[in-house]
């Protein structure tokens, strides 16, 4: 297999970037390969007192520099730099990203970077556009509704799309006027300095932008629990969250967006188009080797259609070959450590010491890294732990419906509610249906985002608070002031 590059030749960073330079610490975690299993780098782990470090450059690079109060357009055109910058440095960027993530460095650079680069664009030309509103009060009064940056933005993001979830915080919160201080997966934190160092080298004033190296007890904590600290957006699993809502109920109450976790259904009527279904369902479950938030992870399909569309799957499955990431040919992608594919295998052993069947995988990949097989599990209800837990990783149940009645209620998932895809030729069905499914996104006859940002994502349930993308994600980061002046 050729390499996309020499993984030994990169420079790694292994400390922390605040006010617009390294700032070192002592070794405290290390950043392992999941291709290889190889230990590539030790990072060192913030504490209070280095956040702290960092809110004050923040603050100190707020008021030094006006960013929030600037004319908007200045900001917009930081930003348009800074998103060039990356595709300009795409291949640095990605193989940055690639050597310690489950990310394929082609997907990376082709994929990952010119969205997110497209997606800060599209936050950057909010900024002159989006405005407050007046009031209807009586002629005796003038009132409007302002809206203000918060200030300081303390962004937590997860290890499976590290580029693009720091840029989902990072580009409505800079453009609405904010400066950040981000903590990457303590797993995979090369791409989001690199981003940091390119933010300096486009023109956004030190400081702005500031990324804490370390884990989510200690830094985390400290970020979310920090008094400077305006609002909080976190991006991860459901259980964090909750852990994230306790301290700062905990530590003094602020604003927050919570993009969290999913078990979304994709659900298959018999008058589908069945091989776009099966493509559909392919990759809403194996895309990232099952590591997206969106998965599709519960496929329901119409009793009539289901041994057709299981045997297109399975024939797909079996397609898979696992590749190290910074391949030249993008793989399959490993599973982002040795824990989480522990954790995956066993929930798949438990789905199946309660009676599951299971279709094809239900084990790790024999080659070297972490890689997990792509696995179809069926004969489940919603008390199966393979229903019931989000696994993300390549595995899905597959369960069959009678009814539409029937379908509904399976796609109901006590605990989530991310996403759901519908795959039927019936319009006034698609119609019916979108507004039964509990989900923050449906998409019909497709299974995936597109690049219209203006579409937000959000989470029903315990599948999140606010909003990320559209202009919700602009106006989450800016917050209300209404004015009455007496005339
Ligand atoms: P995770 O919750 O373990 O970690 C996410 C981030 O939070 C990391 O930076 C981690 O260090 C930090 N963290 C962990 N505990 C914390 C705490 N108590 N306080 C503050 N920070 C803490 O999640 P992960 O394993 O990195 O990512 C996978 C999860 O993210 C999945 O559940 C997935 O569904 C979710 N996710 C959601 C979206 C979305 O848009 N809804 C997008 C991507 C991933």
């Amino acid at each position: 297999m050729s390499c996309a590059y020499d993984p030994s030749g990169l420079t790694l960073p292994n400390a922390h970037f605040i006010g617009g330079e390294y700032v070192g610490g002592p070794a405290a975690l290390n950043v392992v390969s999941p291709s290889t299993g190889a230990i590539i780098g030790e990072i060192p782990c913030a504490d209070v007192e280095v956040v702290d470090r960092a809110v004050q450059a923040a603050r100190t690079a707020l008021a030094a520099s006006n960013w929030g109060g600037m004319q908007p357009r200045d900001r917009t055109r930081a930003l348009c730099a800074w998103a060039d910058l990356m595709e300009a440095e795409a291949e640095t960027l990605a193989a940055l990203e690639a050597i310690c993530s489950s990310r394929p460095y082609a997907h990376v650079r082709t994929g990952d970077i010119v969205v997110t680069a497209e997606q800060i664009r599209f936050f950057a030309e909010l900024a002159d556009k989006e405005c407050g509103a007046l009031a209807p009060v009586s002629d005796s009064h003038f009132g409007y509704i302002a809206d203000e940056p918060y200030g300081v933005i303390g962004a937590i993001t997860p290890w499976n799309f590290p580029i693009s979830m720091a840029g989902w915080k990072l580009g409505p919160a800079l453009a609405a006027g904010n400066a950040v201080v981000l903590k990457p997966s303590e797993m995979t934190p090369y791409s989001t300095l690199y981003m940091a160092e390119l933010a300096i080298r486009a023109g956004i004033p030190a400081g702005i932008f500031n990324v804490v190296l370390g884990d989510g007890p200690t830094t985390g904590a400290a970020i979310t629990g920090h008094a400077g600290i305006d609002k909080v957006s976190f991006t991860g699993s459901t259980r964090a969250g909750g852990a994230i809502m306790e301290n700062i109920a905990r530590t003094g109450i602020k604003p927050m967006t919570l993009e969290l976790g999913g078990k979304s259904p994709m659900v298959v009527f018999a008058d589908a188009d069945l091989d776009l279904a099966a493509d559909c369902l392919d990759r809403g479950i194996m895309s990232n080797a099952g590591q997206a938030c969106v998965s599709g992870s519960r496929m329901i399909v119409a009793h009539e259609v289901a041994d057709a569309l299981a045997a297109k799957l399975t024939q797909r499955f079996a397609r898979y070959r696992p590749a190290n990431t910074f391949a030249s040919e993008p793989g399959f992608s490993p599973i982002i450590s040795e824990t989480q594919l522990g954790r995956i295998d066993s929930i798949v052993q438990a789905a199946a010491s309660q009676g599951a069947e299971m279709l094809c995988g239900a084990a790790r990949f024999d080659h070297e890294g972490s890689y997990y097989q792509p696995t179809l599990i069926t004969g489940v209800d919603d008390t199966n732990p393979a229903v019931r837990d989000e696994i993300f990783g390549p595995v899905a149940t597959f369960q069959t419906f009678g009814s539409e009645d029937e379908a509904m209620a399976l796609a109901r998932h006590a605990t989530y509610g991310l996403c759901a895809g519908l795959f039927t030729r019936d319009l006034s069905r698609a119609m019916r249906l979108t507004r039964k499914l509990e989900a923050g996104t449906v998409w019909v006859n497709r299974y995936g985002r597109s690049r219209d940002h203006i579409l937000p994502t959000t989470g029903w349930k315990s599948s999140g608070l606010g909003h990320d993308l559209g202009r919700e994600a602009y106006h989450a980061n800016r917050r209300k002031k209404s004015v009455l002046i007496d005339l």
